[in-house]
């Protein structure tokens, strides 16, 4: 058992008691048993009991709430979704795609919403988000996304494209070409989040067993490792750790996002950078960044490039890896000289669930009684709010908007048998960072070899 403290800058900053719950104890009988107790378990739980609230919802969790990617992330609460408008306009409609970014953009607020009524201080500022063009080669990708967006009918009030100027009197980044701005983002504090969640279902009457693992999800039952739970609702809201659970290995493949954080900057280094109300911030590379300025006024940076490892292992050692976290510090200072002289002090990562097709789902078979909702990839903050939400309609047959969004019912198709995932994604990881590396020295996009490579092997940039 991890200490709780020492998974992220997150858990380490949340306030009061970190001691775990009990266990489950023997065998039990409930109406909706959840194996997983981050936000996609806990969101469930909240409606579900926020819809009818005399269900008995046990929530069965190998370590404690928020252990997972739920403790550890970025904290962009985004009106992100993981699969391209073009993707799901492929498995749906026009008015499919619109209704979906839509709905995502509701999300944003409807956090907002809960987090207020239940008192959860989860130091949520919604300041929206800065996409920079940092080198040349950026430019056309960046302004391309807002093209691509007005294609589908959004507005300048959802989404435009600020000169270097413009975007400067937000926040001064080291050889800004311009940005995207986007208000549909908020910063939050992860983990304030799921365990303020945590205790707001408990209040609720939800049963949380922490330390308890499940072994294996059927139709009807969870057998796990202090107990069998039988329900005839089982959500399974295990994202980047389902590959462990018994026939479920080529599901969800997970891939580790790393991430540092700075100490607390003093004011005239704020200034300098002119970062001045909470947006987050990421920039055109290839190889994915991220950064947010937290409410206690630290820089929280994040990246992916830690490499995938063979048969989608898991292990608390591939959360730390000090290439990635050098590479994150020279993104870091590179981005913010003003930022040199101040200490890191803590560096973290964790597991994000992907799935072939980077498309998130949420599906309900009645006949099993098997529910799920994942594979958010880097854009799970909101997106699980939206999965509780429409997990609620499904497993109690509520008729709903919701449940005619493209998402719901999807099926990804399964991973390669390995050596191929490895190879594959690997090779995508190390393509990436090259491309990235040529944009910077030659000035010029690259995306040739990038579009090459995502059309072969059906990757998204990672
Ligand atoms: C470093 C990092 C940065 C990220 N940044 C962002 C961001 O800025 N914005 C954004 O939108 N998304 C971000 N994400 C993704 C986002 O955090 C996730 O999509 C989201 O937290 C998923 O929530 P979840 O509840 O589905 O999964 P998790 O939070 O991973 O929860 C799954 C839970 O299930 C438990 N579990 C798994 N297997 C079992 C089992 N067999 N038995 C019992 N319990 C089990 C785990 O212990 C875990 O607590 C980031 C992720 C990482 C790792």
């Amino acid at each position: 058992m991890q200490d709780p403290r020492s998974i992220s800058m997150w858990m380490d900053t949340v306030e009061g008691d970190l001691s775990l719950r009990p266990p489950l104890d023997g065998d039990i009988d409930v109406d909706v048993a959840i194996v997983g107790a981050g936000y996609t378990g806990l969101w469930t739980a909240y409606y579900l009991k926020q819809a009818d609230p005399s269900l008995r919802i046990a929530i069965l969790e190998q370590q404690f709430a928020g252990f997972g990617a739920s403790g550890r992330n970025g904290g962009w609460c985004s009106a992100l979704f993981a699969a391209s408008h073009d993707k799901i306009a492929k498995t749906s409609s026009r008015e499919g795609v619109v209704a979906m970014q839509r709905a995502m953009f509701a999300t944003v607020d409807e956090v907002e919403r809960v987090i207020e009524v239940e008192g959860i201080d989860a130091q949520f500022e919604k300041a929206g988000t800065l996409i920079f063009a940092t080198a040349p080669g950026q430019v056309e990708r960046v302004r391309g996304e807002v093209k691509e967006a007005r294609s589908w009918g959004f507005e300048p009030s959802d989404i435009r494209w600020l000169d270097p100027a413009e975007a400067a009197q937000l926040m001064s980044v080291n050889g800004s070409l311009g940005a995207s701005y986007t208000p549909h983002c908020a910063a939050l504090h992860p983990a304030r989040l799921v365990r303020g969640l945590a205790e707001t279902v408990e209040k609720l009457g939800v049963t949380l067993y922490e330390n308890t693992t499940a072994k294996a999800i059927e139709p009807r039952k969870v057998t796990t490792d202090r107990g069998i739970v039988r329900a005839p609702m089982v959500v399974r809201a295990t994202e980047g750790y389902t590959a462990q659970l018994e026939g479920m290995r080529r599901q969800l493949v997970p891939l580790y996002s790393l991430m540092i954080a700075t100490e607390p900057l003093p004011e005239d280094v704020w200034n300098e950078i002119g970062w001045r109300r909470r947006h987050t911030m990421a920039d055109g590379r290839h190889l994915l960044i991220y950064a947010q300025r937290t409410a206690d006024g630290r820089i929280a940076l994040g990246g992916r490039g830690a490499p995938y490892h063979f048969g989608s292992r898991i292990d608390a050692d591939f959360e730390r890896r000090p290439d990635v976290f050098a590479e994150l510090k020279r993104v870091l200072h590179n981005l913010w000289p003003a930022t040199r002289d101040f200490a890191i002090t803590h560096e973290w990562g964790g597991p994000l669930g992907v799935p072939r097709d980077w498309y998130t789902s949420v599906d309900f078979d009645r006949a099993t009684g098997l529910a799920y909702a994942g594979g958010y990839v880097g854009d799970g903050v909101s997106t699980t709010n939206l999965a509780g939400r429409t997990l609620t309609d499904l497993l109690l047959a509520r008729e709903s908007d919701l449940l005619r969004l493209p998402w719901v019912g999807h099926r990804s198709s399964k991973w390669e048998p390995e050596p191929l995932r490895w190879i594959g994604i690997n090779l995508a990881t190390r393509v990436y960072e090259s491309a990235d590396r040529a944009e910077r020295n030659k000035g010029e996009p690259v995306d040739g070899r990038v579009d090459f490579l995502n059309r072969l092997i059906g990757l998204k940039n990672i």
